[in-house]
């Protein structure tokens, strides 16, 4: 089998940095910063329109034929701090963030959904970005990735999330994914070697390059080069050297939620509204054991989700897999007890409670890293806990033997339903909750007015012309549900106008 990210590339459309050296230049109409799911979208949809288009991309291009499984290699070559970034503030989320060609969704699990469109109305920006306008680009994007559920490869771990739900009457529904082909290995967090789930790095990214398009991989953006109040290129570092691009068009800056703000900082835009109103999905986890063998490494994923307390307390409910080194952060125990919990691995299984988040947090600016302060607020952390309340009345639905909540203040194990109230005792202290925070948004956010905002209502600068932020960080508000489909379809219809 051919995988989509091994075949052959004219000459000179992607350079490794690691093997330039000296002081290097190039030209392009556009340059586009990043590759994940904003920038991957942007480069293919103008190269198709007939643009010369380059790439920056700060991390390495893993190759699906490099994968290894291994956790720890994983995130060492494919995260960005070797996925050991924290926020800071009263709770510390750990913060997961691709850092490769293709970005986050190398690694992420391919859940492909849109976002509601009372959220996408609410922004009040009207038939530039609402509902209707994005309507046309979800309907091409998931026709072009062929987005449907995965449940022929369900695995036993989906099963029962599906059979908790149902149980208590609850809503539950497969999750639609961009991975058609996906063999249920469980494996996505750690890149897809089968090449069946349509990240980046495998579809959008070499299309743009077979189209014409350039990629300088691990070339980190320093800054946007200016004059006139206009940018005119990017100055980037490369492993053993420099890259200067001037962009004859302009910039399009798609380096994500954190990362985009102090680019723009560095550069020299001086809104206010720059790195505040960050916002996230804070992801809790829950762990249970049960009498028979679940094999969560058999499966898609994240194969389920319900939505039962989505509109009530702004929680999605979703099963997931984890490799054991990340489930060992969903067990309550340590050393011998944690080897022996381990040890009935077969029998584990991990949920998770993905909460929209109404706390706002910044990203700063600090010797040239990228520190985000967050707490979630009291309201975030009653949501939270009714939520995972709510997982362990499923787990205990669908037959858990134990569910263990991992939470300050609670036992480590609860042994029946009649349990589930213990949950009120949680304390609403945010430092009790391990959490993870992977959908991120707001940072550099668009509005009619430059007064609250960075970017225009065409995404692009207020303050610079010619630089338009294409990623989340451009959303108002986070979604409440998972971001990857939604902009994608952003980008698309900003790509689109913007080569008309
Ligand atoms: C574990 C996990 C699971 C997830 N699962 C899902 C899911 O199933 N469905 C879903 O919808 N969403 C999911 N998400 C979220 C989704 O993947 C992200 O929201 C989405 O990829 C963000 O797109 P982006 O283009 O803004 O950023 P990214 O995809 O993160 O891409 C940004 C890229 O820019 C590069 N970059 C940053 N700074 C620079 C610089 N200065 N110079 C050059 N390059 C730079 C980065 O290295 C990165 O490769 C998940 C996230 C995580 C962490
Ligand atoms: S579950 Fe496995 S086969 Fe399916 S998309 Fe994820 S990594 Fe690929």
């Amino acid at each position: 089998m051919t995988l989509r990210d091994d075949v052959t590339l004219p000459s000179g459309a992607h350079l490794d940095s690691e093997a330039l050296r000296g002081q290097l230049t190039d030209a392009a109409d556009f340059v586009v910063v990043g590759s994940g799911a904003a920038g991957a979208v942007a480069a293919s949809t103008l190269t198709q329109a007939g643009f010369r288009v380059i790439v920056l991309e700060e991390g390495p291009w893993v190759r699906t034929r490099d994968l290894s499984g291994d956790f720890a290699r994983s995130t060492s070559s494919l995260l960005r701090g070797a996925g050991a970034q924290f926020t800071f503030g009263r709770a510390g989320l750990t913060l997961v963030q691709g850092r490769n060609v293709g970005g986050t969704t190398t690694v992420n699990s391919a859940i492909a959904m849109r976002a509601p469109a009372e959220v996408l109305d609410g922004w009040g920006l009207g038939p530039s970005l609402d509902a209707r306008a994005l309507e046309p680009h979800y309907q091409a994007l998931e026709r072009a990735f062929e987005v449907r559920d995965s449940t022929e490869v369900a695995g036993e771990h989906n099963r029962l999330f599906e059979r908790g739900a149902r149980a208590l009457g609850w809503q539950a529904a497969p999750t639609r994914r961009f991975a058609s082909g996906c063999e249920g290995s469980g494996a996505c967090l750690t890149g897809c070697r089968g090449g069946k789930k349509l990240a980046m790095g495998v579809t959008l990214i070499p299309d743009a390059l077979r189209g014409g398009a350039r990629l300088y991989s691990s070339a980190r953006a320093l800054r946007l080069s200016t004059a006139g109040g206009r940018a005119t290129g990017v100055v980037a570092r490369l492993p053993h050297g420099t890259l200067t691009v001037h962009a004859r068009r302009g910039v399009l800056v798609c380096a994500s939620a954190v990362q985009t703000p102090n680019l723009l900082r560095r550069s020299g835009v001086r809104s206010r509204w720059l790195g505040r109103n960050f916002q996230c999905h804070p992801g809790f986890s829950l762990a249970a054991r049960f009498d028979h063998p679940v094999r969560m490494q058999h499966g898609v994923t994240q194969g389920f989700h319900s939505e039962h307390l989505s509109k009530s307390h702004q929680v999605k409910l979703e099963s997931l897999s984890l490799q054991p080194e990340l489930m060992a952060m969903s067990i309550p125990a340590a050393g011998r007890a944690l080897t022996a919990q381990l040890a009935a691995w077969d029998e584990l299984l991990v949920w998770a409670v993905v909460l929209k988040a109404r706390a706002t947090g910044r990203v700063v600016d600090l010797l040239g890293a990228d520190p985000v302060l967050f707490t979630p607020d009291r309201v975030d952390l009653l949501r939270a806990r009714e939520g995972l309340k709510a997982l362990t009345r499923m787990m205990f639905a669908a037959g858990a033997r134990e569910v263990w909540p991992n939470v300050h203040g609670l036992p480590a194990v609860l042994r029946s339903a009649d349990e589930v109230q213990r949950w009120d005792d949680a304390p609403l202290d945010p430092r009790a909750y391990p959490m993870v925070a992977t959908h991120l948004f707001g940072t550099a956010r668009i509005g009619r007015d430059a007064r609250d905002s960075v970017v225009g209502q065409g995404l692009e600068c207020h303050d610079l012309a010619r630089a338009w932020v294409l990623d989340s960080s451009a959303f108002p508000t986070n979604l409440g549900t998972n971001p990857q489909l939604t902009i994608m379809a952003v980008a698309r219809l900003a790509a689109e106008r913007l080569a008309s």
